[in-house]
């Protein structure tokens, strides 16, 4: 089997794995057990099928885009520069995505590429892929350009694909699973929680980051709310797993395309 057959049933199984798993069992029928970390700050007005044409469109592009991969670039690195390559492939990766998601946002052309993504105020797993093809091979082109830059191995181009689609899916959960006592420590902080996420699907014009803080700090792009929300959320979190009320209001102020703003934690 050529390289990107081998490479695309592995991403079909991670994308089973670490997206259509947590989707099912938090999202599509929630397990109640998990209704405490729920962070509703977003409202579903439709279901989840629009995500699906646009995923497989995804599906399609990324295939195209694991053709295009110079599997001769590929070197075998060990010692310091292997330990080393993964942290490097992901601070270029942080900046490529921050600044790449600015641009679909503040040019009105290419927003057209990036609204397939916004079609609801609360993401879901399912959301992870669901792009417009010209999005999803902005996307994936990075897989097939960084090797050709920088010498790397396969194994760590393969680790970093797990990475961001873990932390993606992380992040289009409606849930804030990311401890507060973590969160307290400054150095941990620069994490991105699944909060910041939630709030650019809720109010569009803020929080471009995927993996780390950084960018949009240095950027001011930070929505201003997102500690203050984030210690909301885990104050409501506490709130319910310490009484026996299954619901706690937590008004958030109205995001885009909302017609209320204060959901309950239900499951
Ligand atoms: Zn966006
Ligand atoms: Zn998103």
């Amino acid at each position: 089997m050529n390289f990107a057959n081998t490479q695309f049933i592995y991403v079909l199984a991670l994308y089973g794995i670490v997206v259509l798993i947590p989707f099912l069992l938090l999202c599509y029928a929630p397990l109640k057990s998990m209704a405490s970390w729920r962070m509703n700050l977003g409202v579903r007005t439709k279901g989840h099928s629009k995500e699906i044409l646009p995923t497989l469109g995804s599906f399609i592009v990324l295939y195209a885009c694991l053709c295009l991969i110079p599997t001769h670039k590929f070197v075998s690195l060990s010692g310091w520069k292997y330990h080393l390559s993964f942290p490097l492939v992901v601070l270029i990766h942080d900046a490529y995505f921050y600044w790449t998601h600015w641009a679909m946002h503040k040019s009105k052309f290419l927003y057209r590429f990036h609204e397939q993504h916004h079609t609801s105020s609360d993401a879901t797993p399912l959301d992870v892929l669901a792009f417009h093809p010209v999005e999803a091979f902005v996307h994936f082109i990075f897989f097939a350009i960084y090797p050709m830059v920088i010498p790397t191995d396969l194994s760590v181009m393969q680790f970093m694909f797990v990475w961001m689609l873990v932390c993606n899916s992380a992040g289009h959960l409606p849930y804030e699973f990311y401890p507060k006592f973590l969160y307290d420590f400054p150095v941990i902080r620069q994490f991105n929680a699944a909060t910041h996420h939630q709030m650019h699907h809720k109010y569009y014009t803020t929080n471009f980051s995927i993996y780390y803080n950084w960018w949009d700090r240095w950027m001011g792009t930070n929505h201003k709310d997102y500690f203050t929300t984030y210690k909301k959320i885990k104050a409501a979190q506490s709130v319910l797993s310490s009484s026996s009320s299954a619901v706690v209001e937590v008004p958030f102020s109205r995001g885009a395309h909302e017609t209320t703003n204060t959901q309950s934690l239900q499951g």
